[in-house]
Formats: C-alpha cells, structure tokens, sequence
C-alpha cells in the first residue's frame, strides 16, 4: 500500500482529541466516520465542526468551499462497523484505558479491511502493548497528535518492533498530506519524546504543590513568565483533562509497581471530586 490508496479513514473516540483529528483528516480532503460509544460526545463533536468551520471562512482562514467539502466528507456514527467495515486507516482516540483499546484493537481487526492501518493515537501507551491482539501487528503504530489537534503541527509516529517501515512510512506520509510534521521515533519508548520532556516538569510541579510550596496559580505565573512557556503546566493539565492525567498516572503505577508514578495526592482528590478541568468547568481553575 502506497499513501494514495488511502482514501477514508475512521477515527474512534469523538472526545477532546478525536472531534479534531477527525476534522483534521475530513479537510485534508479524506472521507473520515468518526465514532464513539457516546452519542453525546458525536453530537458535541458535530456542533463543534457546525461552528468552528463558518468561523474559518468568517475570518478569512477558510475557502467557503473547503468548508463545504469538510462537512461533506466527515460522517458521525455510533457504529463501530460502520465506521471501520471500509477505512483504509484507523486512528484510535478512545480514553486511555488499555483494555479498552486493547478490545477495540481486536474489533478493529476483524471489522476494518485486511490492508487498512490500525494506529493509536494514545499519549503513553506504546502500540506494541496492543498490536498482539490483532492479526496484523506490521499495520499497527502510534500516531500521536497533539492538543489542540486542528492547531498543533507535530505528530510523533513510533514505529514498534513489529511494525513494519512501510506502514510507519505510509502514516509519515499521511501526517504530511496533513499539513502536519511528522517525527519518526524507531524504538519504542514510554512517553515518547515531547511527553517525557513534559512529564518531568509536571511531576515537579505537582510535587512543589503537593508539598506547599506555592499554589498552581503562582507554580503557572513562574512558568509561563520565566521559561516562556505559553501555559503553565496546571492550566495545561486542566485543558487536556485531569482525568488523563490520572489515567495515564495509574496505567503506569500498574505496569512499574513503582510508587512515584502513582497519581500525585492533588490529582487523585481532583478526580475523585470529578474536576477533570476545562470539560466539566473546573479543575485547578474554573471556567464557568
Ligand atoms: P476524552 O476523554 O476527551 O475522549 C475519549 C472518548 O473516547 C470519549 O468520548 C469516550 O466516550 C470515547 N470512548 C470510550 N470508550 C470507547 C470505545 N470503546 N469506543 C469508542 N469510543 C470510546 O479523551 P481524549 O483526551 O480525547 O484522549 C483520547 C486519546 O488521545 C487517549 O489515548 C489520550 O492518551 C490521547 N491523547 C490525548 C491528548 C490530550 O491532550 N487530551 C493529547 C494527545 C493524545
């Protein structure tokens, strides 16, 4: 398979990523099915692309035909095999549960075509820990993109150790067509590059908060004036969700058995209290 033989692609999970990698891919021109368990969050991602693309034309970022064609091309189903039974690419966005992706890995591989690419667009969890519960682990890699999808250029693409190099070229070409960039990691590795980079000062942050150092308010004024980072990593927390945080935190803890990777004690009272951030109004700060 070569990049142009990929004419639809399925993005499952309709939530904070996957409304916009599905966007994303409709206005590159691609006939994309998104889908989700929750018909909620497809009516929340088909509102989302109703207002967002007449902004764009609006503010002169968008041909009105373009727009046109977007909407076209991007189809919001419930139906899992509806949405795979033709896709020649997959990305997975689903929350980031392992046996959740794993399940659907395996549904994938029996619903969606023979030759179709099956990626995950999961910020920690390598694809070698769910290619094995499909028939074709050389067409499974990680895809990631990064948050705010319709914004942020880069895209890591980790080709495992059973994935083959045309399947990790073919999804470095399709960042391309994208408008994306592409970066190629060639060996797995948790986290991969920016969230490693990003995990450190988190957890250092967390735990200057934890101890009482200072608030998140004064931890994020430090480093948004100081490291010219554009948000500090509290706001950046509440806007990719809290609940991932804790998610990813807790996936880890069960694979290490390691104590600090645990959740630290502030996001573990945050997710408790279901204050996952900006998609339920409130998090470290509130958005009511
Ligand atoms: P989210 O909670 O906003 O959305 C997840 C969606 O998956 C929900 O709408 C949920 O209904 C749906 N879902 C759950 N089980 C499903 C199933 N079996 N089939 C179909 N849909 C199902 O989560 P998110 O922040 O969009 O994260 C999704 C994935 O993207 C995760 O793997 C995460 O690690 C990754 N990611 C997140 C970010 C971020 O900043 N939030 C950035 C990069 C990558």
């Amino acid at each position: 398979m070569v990049i142009n033989d990929i004419k639809k692609i399925c993005v499952i999970g309709a939530g904070n990523m996957g409304h916009q990698i599905a966007l994303c891919t409709a206005l590159a021109g691609y006939q994309v099915s998104c889908t989700d368990i929750s018909q909620e969050m497809l009516n929340k991602a088909e509102d989302f692309t109703r207002t967002y693309l007449p902004e764009r034309v609006a503010k002169g970022k968008m041909q009105q035909d373009q727009a046109d064609q977007a909407l076209i091309n991007l189809r919001f189903t419930q139906n899992l095999e509806e949405a795979a039974e033709d896709a020649d690419y997959v990305i997975e966005a689903a929350v980031e549960i392992m046996d959740i992706k794993r399940k659907l890995f395996a549904e994938l591989d029996r619903i969606a075509p023979p030759h179709a690419i099956l990626a995950t667009n999961s910020s920690f969890i390598v694809s070698s820990k769910i290619a094995d519960a499909t028939q074709r682990p050389d067409k499974v890699c990680n895809m990631h993109f990064f948050n705010p999808a319709l914004v942020m250029k880069l895209v890591e693409v980790v080709q495992g150790p059973h994935t083959s190099l045309e399947t990790a070229q073919i999804t470095l070409d399709l960042c391309a067509k994208l408008g994306k960039i592409g970066v190629l990691l060639k060996k797995e590795i948790y986290g991969f590059l920016v969230n490693r980079i990003l995990s450190a000062l988190h957890q250092e942050a967390l735990f200057l908060a934890d101890m009482g150092i200072a608030s998140p308010e004064e931890i994020d004024l430090a480093v948004t004036n100081a490291l010219g980072h554009p948000m500090g990593p509290f706001r950046l927390m509440d806007f990719t969700g809290i609940d991932l945080s804790y998610y990813i935190g807790m996936e880890r803890y069960r694979e290490t058995r390691d104590p600090k990777d645990k959740p630290s004690p502030i996001i573990i009272e945050k997710f408790a209290k279901g204050e996952y951030g900006k998609k339920t109004k409130k998090g470290f700060y509130s958005y009511e």
